[in-house]
């Protein structure tokens, strides 16, 4: 199953991701409109969902879409988190995931267009979006796919300057600004991969790869992320964890290179969908 935001209301989208079906209408009122109050019952809603009557689907244009996970109470996100990347960064394989997070003002849907900060120095980095279906507290690895109501593609788009400024490091503000994190184009259920644990995702500027991996490849992966972040603290329904980029970001390049007003951002991962950002002075 997948599901998204269409001009604010929730829908289930059809497999080719060209038409979308609105969840109060058929359900006859039963889950509302609310793109973020499905998580109050998600493992009814995936229970209607899975044998709902979804003819009649109306086609719509990506554009149309909004974040699909509008309002989290948590957005959780991982560092160095892919051995190449920890790699580039020069920075050693970290034993524990390094957490930070990224402020829900910054989330958009998948087609949008970014303001650049004067002056700044900002990267992209595409991550796999893991979110919450079901409160995980102390939850064990082997259970943690159980908790996850699906996946979506994500940029954690960081300007390194903000980042880096100060004493000591802080991710939150250069990975917030407006505009900064955006998801979807949808969410996609667990059950539709042959493998979620090792999904392809990648990024192009202006239609040249910068970034290629799998997410096979990460260091801690969504269960073991599961596992770990609730042994410390709940996981609320309706999160959004944001697993860590892949080697290929910008800052770390010789010379380095960010991005430009003019410049367009495409970012997938392989059987979820396609993000497009388009970047402004
Ligand atoms: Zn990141």
């Amino acid at each position: 199953m997948r599901y998204a935001n269409l001009s604010g209301r929730l829908v289930l989208v059809s497999t080719d991701g060209t038409e979308a079906v609105d969840v109060e209408k058929a359900s006859g009122g039963l889950f509302g409109p609310d793109p973020q109050a499905v998580y109050e019952s998600f493992p009814e809603f995936r229970k209607w969902a899975d044998t709902a009557d979804l003819t009649g689907g109306e086609p719509f244009r990506p554009e149309q879409l909004e974040t699909p996970v509008p309002a989290p109470r948590q957005v959780f996100a991982i560092g160095l988190n892919y051995h190449g990347h920890a790699a580039e960064a020069g920075l050693p394989v970290p034993d524990e995931p390094i957490l930070f997070t990224k402020w829900m003002s910054s989330l958009t849907g998948p087609v949008t267009t970014v303001q650049l900060p004067e002056g700044g120095k900002v990267d992209w980095e595409i991550e796999l979006v893991a979110v919450i279906g079901k409160l995980a507290y102390q939850v064990p690895e082997s259970e943690a796919w159980s908790h996850i109501a699906g996946l979506s593609t994500g940029q954690d788009i960081s300007e390194r300057d903000l980042q880096r400024r100060g004493p000591v490091p802080q991710f939150g503000l250069g990975k917030s600004l407006p505009g900064f994190s955006p998801v979807g184009p949808w969410v996609v259920t667990p059950d539709e991969f042959a493998d979620p644990d090792d999904l392809q995702l990648g990024c192009s500027v202006n239609g040249e790869t910068v970034q290629q991996g799998r997410t096979g490849d990460l260091i801690f992966s969504v269960p073991s992320l599961v596992a770990k972040l609730s042994a410390n603290l709940p996981l609320l329904p309706g999160d959004l964890v944001f697993t860590g980029t892949p080697a290929g970001v910008g800052v770390v390049r010789t010379p380095p290179r960010f991005l430009r007003p003019g410049d367009e951002l495409v970012s997938y991962v392989t059987g979820i969908g396609e993000l497009r950002q388009q970047f402004t002075a």
